[in-house]
Parts: structure tokens; C-alpha cells; sequence
């Protein structure tokens, strides 16, 4: 068990961004234990990473695993995709769900990296500051703040916070970010509560906590290491105190 280092009482005692950031500091500290330790290891380079991202957009890891596998077989080169027809590309990533959607975004993503830079691949982006290397990726069809974050921060190791479903639940429920706060502005509140070099360990601790303890339909809060520090529990503990599941609200909203 994890020695607290900041108690609700100290919580209470502070107020705004104060606050927030020693409750993300201590999120980090009694979550790793428990869901770590995190190491930041590249999976893809940043183009590989980016196609990816696109492949996992509503669906799971392993039908977008499938489909990029798929992708990759097919098409062995990047330009081999981009010389393609969109149904010859939807068709090879069918496993992963919108493949007509997908397969001219990703070739028009392809199509625009090679007509700006002259090559294709993104390893450049490190060399720029961050908001230049996310204005830069942000301008291509269909990529938003999230897609950014897991580029920069996976492949490159740059400290840009991704925030998927998973976390900003979390976010939301802890009291990270504000009940009304958006998934965009989520983004720029969160890279900012922990030094740049823990980015990655704090994704993947929330997102951990997200899938396996802070569930959306019914959290178990009873087994959370965060509890005593969580704004929404008690909410949950007395939804749950019911025979009859009835989903929580607070404000008005959903939590
Ligand atoms: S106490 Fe419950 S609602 Fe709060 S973070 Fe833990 S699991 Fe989620």
C-alpha cells in the first residue's frame, strides 16, 4: 500500500490550480503501484503512429491492430497507399470499422505529408517547438487534439497530453478539470498539471484507472486508491447504495 502524501484535508486546503495539480501528483503516485511501473517505449515512428491512430477511431485496439496489419500487408509502402484506389484501401482495413471514411482520409493525410515535406514520414516534428509541431499535425483532415497528443507524446516523446474517453471520464469524476470543462479544453488543462517528462506516465495511469477501476457504467470505488480524494464518490457510493442501478448526476450532468 502506498504511503499517501496528500490527504483530503490537505486537498480542501487548496484551491485552484493548486489543487489540481497536487491531486494529479498524487493520482500518479498511488496509481503506479498499482497499474505500473510506465516506461516510455516508442511503439510506431510518428507516421506509422498517426495511421494508426486513425485505424483505432471507434473501435477497439485489436480490430484497428488488424486492420493496420492488413494495411501494411497490402501495401507495403506508404505510396503504394497513396497510389491506391479508396475501395482497394477500405477493403484491406474493413476489420477496423468506417472503412470508407477511413481509407481516403488516411490517403489524403499520406498525400498532403508528401506534397508539404517531400517525404514521407513525421520524425521532423521533433525538432520543433511543441504548439509548432501540433499546429502543423492539426492542420490535416480529420486530426484533432487527441490524434496530436498520441503522436507527439507515443512516438516522439514530446510532452503533449492525449486525452481519450477513458481519462477525461476520470478527469471529470476526480476533479481534474471542471464538470462542464470540454474534451478540447481537457487537453490543455491536463499537460500543464504535471512537469512535461511525466506526460506519458500520467495517460497511461488514468487511462489504466479508466478501463479497469473507474468504469463508466459502475466504478469500483471501494477498491479505488483514489477514493478519499475523489469529488464524485460519494455520489457513487450512494447511487450504489440502491438495489436498483440508476446512473449518478450531479448538476445536472452526467458523471
Ligand atoms: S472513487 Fe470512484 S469515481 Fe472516484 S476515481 Fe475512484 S473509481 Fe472513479
Amino acid at each position: 500500500m502506498t504511503t499517501p502524501q496528500l490527504t483530503a484535508a490537505g486537498l480542501a486546503a487548496l484551491r485552484g490550480n493548486a489543487r489540481r495539480n497536487a491531486l494529479a501528483g498524487e493520482a500518479m503516485h498511488r496509481l503506479e503501484p498499482l497499474y505500473g511501473p510506465v516506461v516510455w517505449a516508442p511503439r510506431f515512428n510518428a507516421l506509422e503512429e498517426l495511421i494508426f491512430t486513425v485505424l483505432t477511431q471507434h473501435t477497439s485496439d485489436t480490430n484497428a491492430e488488424a486492420a493496420y496489419n492488413s494495411l501494411r500487408k497490402q501495401f507495403p509502402t506508404w505510396m503504394d497507399v497513396i497510389e491506391a484506389g479508396a475501395d482497394e484501401i477500405a477493403e484491406s482495413i474493413k476489420h477496423g470499422g468506417l472503412a470508407n471514411q477511413k481509407a481516403p482520409r488516411i490517403r489524403e493525410m499520406l498525400r498532403i505529408i508528401l506534397e508539404r515535406t517531400g517525404r514521407l514520414e513525421l520524425e521532423f516534428l521533433a525538432t520543433m517547438p511543441l504548439e509548432e509541431a501540433r499546429a502543423w499535425l492539426i492542420s490535416l483532415p480529420g486530426v484533432g487534439k487527441k490524434t496530436t497528443g498520441i503522436v507527439l507524446n507515443f512516438a516522439l516523446g514530446m510532452p503533449a497530453m492525449p486525452v481519450d474517453t477513458h481519462i477525461y471520464r476520470v478527469a471529470r469524476r476526480l476533479g481534474l478539470i471542471g464538470l462542464k470543462t470540454n474534451v478540447d479544453d481537457a487537453h490543455d488543462i491536463m499537460e500543464i498539471q504535471i512537469p512535461p517528462g511525466d506526460i506519458f506516465r500520467y495517460h497511461i495511469l488514468l487511462i489504466t484507472h479508466g478501463r479497469q477501476t473507474c468504469k463508466a457504467q459502475r466504478p469500483l470505488c471501494g477498491e479505488c486508491p483514489l477514493a478519499d480524494l475523489c469529488a464524485a464518490k460519494p455520489v457513487f457510493a450512494k447511487a450504489f447504495d440502491t438495489s436498483k442501478y440508476r446512473r449518478p448526476v450531479r448538476g445536472g450532468q452526467t458523471l
